[in-house]
């Protein structure tokens, strides 16, 4: 059994990482963007108001992240563990969180971060597009599709998140640094789970293979 949570600025390739871990390992994969944007997808007026804040790049409000987690969180059943992917993003949702998974009874074995430069975020991030119905990720310059902004399969245009339009990557990652940064050092205070830092600055390849060691040390020991 084994509980993380995943950590790195917009960018990081957390997304791609998240994943991979997920098959590797068989954990629930709990990401709070992924929630996010499917109750927005859903047309709810929870969704709505949702999207309002991240279309801005400003974080949701922690009470409505705390409620909407520890329902996930409820709800997710995994004999194999249980990866956090965008949350807690504040200290005051660790310290939510903290209370979650007490009651429950599942202490987090780590918090993983995955560290890079702004320079790369904000290129990798600006660079992203993806295909409306099937999700599928490219970049314009270090995945690009065969054919400019057309998805491969369907042959539909590809699209830019709101929220990864320039100005938007600034603000989500000076978010990252006033408010998620502190999450970090709350875990190193608290000591309860062991804060491992990997550096994202590597292909996606070597970034898995650090992950992967990191994950097998950590079920091992
Ligand atoms: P992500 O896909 O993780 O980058 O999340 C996209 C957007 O959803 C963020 O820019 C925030 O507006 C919002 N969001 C996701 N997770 C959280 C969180 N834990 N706390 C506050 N806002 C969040």
């Amino acid at each position: 059994m084994l509980r993380i949570v995943l950590m790195g600025p917009p960018g990081a390739g957390k997304g791609t990482q998240a994943q991979r871990l997920v098959d590797r390992f068989g954990l629930t994969h709990l990401s709070s963007g992924d929630i996010f944007r499917a109750e927005k997808a859903s047309g709810s007026e929870l969704g709505q108001k949702l999207s309002e804040y991240m279309a801005s790049g400003a974080l949701v409000p922690d009470d409505m992240v705390v409620e909407i987690m520890a329902k996930a969180i409820a709800e997710s059943g995994s004999a194999k563990g249980l990866m956090l992917d965008g949350f807690p993003r504040t200290v005051a949702q660790a310290e939510a969180l903290d209370e979650t998974l007490k009651t429950k009874g599942m202490p987090l074995d780590a918090v993983v971060v995955i560290r890079a430069d702004d320079d790369a975020l904000v290129e990798r991030i600006t660079g992203r597009r993806h295909a409306p119905s099937t999700g599928r990720v490219y970049h314009v310059t270090f995945m690009p599709p065969k054919t400019p902004g057309v998805d491969d399969e369907t042959g539909e245009s590809l699209v830019q998140r709101e929220d990864d339009k320039e100005e938007v990557v600034r603000d989500r990652l000076k978010a990252y640094k006033e408010q998620t940064e502190p999450v970090i050092e709350y875990y190193r205070r608290q000591g309860a789970a062991q804060v491992l830092e990997i550096n994202g600055m590597q292909s996606p390849d070597e970034v898995t293979e650090d992950l992967v060691e990191a994950l097998n040390s950590l079920q091992n020991g």
